[in-house]
């Protein structure tokens, strides 16, 4: 799993950093030559960028692409795509599992690819849940973990004990048959409990992991009263997939779960556009680039949703880092200098900065949101 704690520290790095982005994606063609075709393109981008670095840099620049290719020769990566942030004092490798695209930058860490890799791939997880207990799994950047801590072991054992004192409240006369339907009867309302408090840890469990969706898995006879007990507001950003069973490897699991997490995803960015076009009157909700930037840098929004891959440029200040698309030199906010920057780079940070959520679409979503400009919120 990625390190959580080193991606909130990647921004404070002493510069100058190089930072590579690599699609080491294995099943790639490119990739399977020799030497591999992240590794030319590493090669000769590099030449670019070295080119562009200040004289006084060079050296350490050469320096930093030397430590990159010495490790991608010597350790060939196995995952999708890799990120490496290189100074003098740092080396940090981000191995992905997901699809990343080459580019390399030299100064400050850039972090926008990353950025944009984590608002696409929330985290989300799945309960296996059934009457021997409940195993818990977290899903993020196309890794899967099993949090053992979390895990739910129902122990019956204890159960059979004290049933054996049943007979003596159920009466004498009662027939052995009628004994085994009392006991039966109480087991199953064990179950039932036990049902009721799985569901009641799955909740408190996704709120401490910030998971969605959550993945409610397992055979029917236990995901459905587990399910039931789940409140409808769960419930929105929950699924259920019936039977399997708890014997599942945590690969195959995930497995299973990566068609049902697409439909889910695909059907809930859908939702999410379309309620929030219906909406867009500018008092629950915006939609369009220029509006949707402006009530976003007045601390107007709290979820944005972004067409993957969106393009274009923005004119920033330098100073207040207001941005919009005007073609004005001088900031409207401050009087401030200004300069272009990709939308790309700018609207990762212009979220985290006003402390707003990203969704970020693909498919039907993504073609009803570029028609009503690519971006769209709903506001506080
Ligand atoms: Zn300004």
């Amino acid at each position: 799993m990625l390190d959580r704690v080193l991606i909130l520290r990647l921004p404070q790095l002493p510069t100058p950093i190089l930072t590579a982005y690599l699609d080491t994606n294995p099943a790639d063609p490119r990739n399977q030559r020799r030497p591999p075709g992240y590794f030319i393109w590493l090669k000769s981008r590099a030449k670019i960028i070295g080119g562009r670095a200040p004289a006084a840099e060079q050296k350490l620049f050469r320096e930093q692409l030397a430590r990159v290719e010495a490790h991608l020769r010597s350790r060939p990566p196995r995952e999708r795509g890799l990120a490496v942030f290189a100074g003098p004092q740092d080396w940090h490798l981000l191995p992905l599992h997901v699809a990343v695209e080459d580019e390399l930058h030299w100064g400050r860490p850039s972090l926008t690819q990353l950025l944009w890799l984590l608002d696409e791939h929330q985290p989300c997880g799945a309960v296996l849940v059934d009457r021997s207990g409940a195993r818990f799994f977290r899903f993020w950047l196309g890794e899967i973990e099993e949090q053992q801590d979390a895990a739910l072991v129902l122990d019956t054992s204890a159960w059979k004990g004290k049933e054996i004192a049943a007979p003596a409240h159920a009466g004498a006369q009662k027939t052995r048959g009628s004994m085994r339907d009392v006991f039966e009867q109480r087991v199953e309302a064990q179950y039932a409990r036990f049902f009721r408090d799985a569901a009641q840890h799955i909740v408190q469990w996704a709120q401490r992991e910030t998971l969605r969706p959550v993945f409610i898995a397992g055979p029917n006879e236990s995901v459905e009263p587990v399910w039931a007990e789940l409140p409808k507001t769960f419930q929105e950003h929950a699924a259920l997939v019936k039977g399997f069973s708890g014997k599942i490897t945590p690969a195959e699991l995930q497995e299973r779960i990566a068609p049902e997490r697409e439909r889910w995803q695909r059907a809930h960015e859908l939702a999410v556009v379309n309620e929030m076009l219906a909406q867009s009157n500018g008092r629950r909700a915006v939609a369009g680039m220029d509006e949707t930037l402006a009530r976003l840098q007045q601390g107007d929004a709290r979820e944005l949703a972004v067409v993957r891959g969106l393009g274009g440029k923005l004119r920033q200040c330098v100073k207040c880092q207001w941005a919009d698309r005007s073609g004005d030199p001088a900031c409207p906010a401050c009087g401030g200098e200004r300069r272009t920057v990709a939308l790309r780079a700018a609207l990762p940070e212009l979220a985290r900065k006003f402390g707003v959520t990203v969704e970020v679409v693909a498919g039907d979503a993504a073609a009803k949101l570029r028609a009503a400009g690519g971006l769209a919120a709903w506001l506080r």
